[in-house]
């Protein structure tokens, strides 16, 4: 039985509790027995499920303020599961975020439902080949044409890429250099000129593609904000689900903590159990120890957030502390799983291959540190 002490903290209040306790059941029910190969098929059925389930009402902010202690306990829990199905509800969040904060009212009342029924799946395609961590060296340009824009260019590491219904898509229009001069906009699947170019295989498999652009007509009315205001719409997305990215992370190791304990504790070797050397309980002390860091500072910054108050280091040291820990975390609990925890479909195993694109996606850890940095240099 997993630890749910850091329940108790005071960050939450009783509706997070009980809305954790309803997930666990909920999860235990429905999402902890994995899925097949067909991650494209798996994914539609998560969002489905986890629509039908009422779990994507926390993700869309429509008509409420986010909660993101919501947020983040429902992705940690998720993640602890079945990484696929945090995958699902947090692409549900991320790309209709832009729609929930910047939209018309007619923006809003024709996709957030879908989303939050899990009928409609959405995407957020921000990064390009040549800007991924230099979001501003965007090329993907936007040109208006009286009441339409033309979209030309690519995207990449667009994830739901291949499933998604909608694509919250960023392009440069031009109002001023580099990063004022980008607009975004809500592009429907099945858009004449816009096309699946590329589907992308990673190591934890999740519907992955390169977007690309020709001549696709965009209604002026399915731009999100001001033009020019692209980036602030990107930026205030992001901020949103950042912390969140840290919640997943502790998911894994909380899971992979939870299966070194109960393996080292059957183990047989030399006569003990795995568990009765002091190397182990060393290892598994620092593991616990790093994880409760990190959520510390996760719940921390999702506190701080809900309270109206500016998160840009809090969320940034969640994200960066939460990822490299959990990474260490996994490695550790494979290492104690010996041969078997390098098998194919393992719990450990899979978690490894789960938690290295968070040190890389929505800010990579080096991004993650100037950003402190920067805060801590600013001076007022
Ligand atoms: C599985 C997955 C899913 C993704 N999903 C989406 C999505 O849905 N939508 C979307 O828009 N994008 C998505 N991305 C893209 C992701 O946001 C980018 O991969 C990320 O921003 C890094 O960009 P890049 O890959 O171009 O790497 P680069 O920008 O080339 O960076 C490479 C490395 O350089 C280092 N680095 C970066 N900046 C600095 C610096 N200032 N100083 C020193 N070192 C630095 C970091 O270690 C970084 O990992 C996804 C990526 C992955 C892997």
């Amino acid at each position: 039985m997993a630890d749910k002490s850091y329940l108790g903290w005071p960050f939450f209040a009783d509706t997070h509790r009980t809305l954790e306790t309803r997930l666990e059941q909920w999860a235990q029910a429905n999402i902890a027995g994995g899925h097949g190969k067909d991650v494209d098929a798996a994914c539609r059925h998560l969002v489905h499920q986890l629509g039908e389930g009422g779990w994507l009402t926390h993700a869309i902010g429509e008509n409420k303020a986010i909660d993101t202690r919501a947020i983040c306990l429902i992705r940690e829990t998720l993640a602890r599961h079945n990484g696929l199905a945090d995958f699902a509800f947090a692409m549900q969040g991320l790309g209709s975020g832009a729609i929930s904060l910047f939209g018309s009212a007619g923006n809003k009342a024709e996709y957030l439902p879908g989303v939050a029924r899990g009928e409609a799946i959405a995407a957020f395609a921000l990064s390009e080949p040549s800007a991924g961590s230099d979001v501003a060296a965007m090329q993907c340009a936007a040109v208006q044409q009286g009441d339409h824009y033309l979209l030309n260019g690519e995207k990449t590491w667009i994830s739901n890429g291949g499933i998604a219904d909608f694509y919250v898509v960023f392009a440069r229009t031009g109002e001023a250099p580099g990063a004022r001069g980008i607009s975004a906009f809500i592009v429907d699947a099945g858009t004449p000129g816009f096309e699946i170019a590329e589907r992308i295989d990673v190591i934890a498999p999740h519907p992955l593609a390169r977007l690309k652009f020709t001549n696709c007509a965009v209604p002026v009315a399915k731009r999100l904000g001001e033009a020019g205001q692209g980036f602030k719409v990107a930026m205030a997305t992001l901020d949103v689900f950042r912390t969140s990215v840290a919640a997943a992370a502790l998911g894994f190791a909380r899971r992979a903590l939870d299966e070194a304990l109960a393996h080292a504790k059957s183990r047989q070797m030399f006569g003990q159990t795995l568990a009765d050397f002091q190397l182990t309980q060393a290892k598994l002390a620092e593991m616990a120890t790093g994880i409760d860091a990190a959520a510390l500072l996760t719940y921390r910054a999702a506190w701080q957030r809900d309270m109206g108050q500016k998160v840009t280091k809090e969320a940034a040291m969640a994200k960066m502390t939460a990822t490299e820990t959990a990474q260490k975390v996994i490695d550790a609990a494979v290492q104690m799983f010996g041969g078997l925890g390098v098998v194919s479909e393992h719990p450990v195993e899979k978690l490894y291959r789960e938690i290295r694109a968070l040190r890389i996606y929505e800010g990579a850890t080096e991004v993650q540190q100037l950003i402190i940095a920067r805060e801590l240099l600013r001076t007022e």
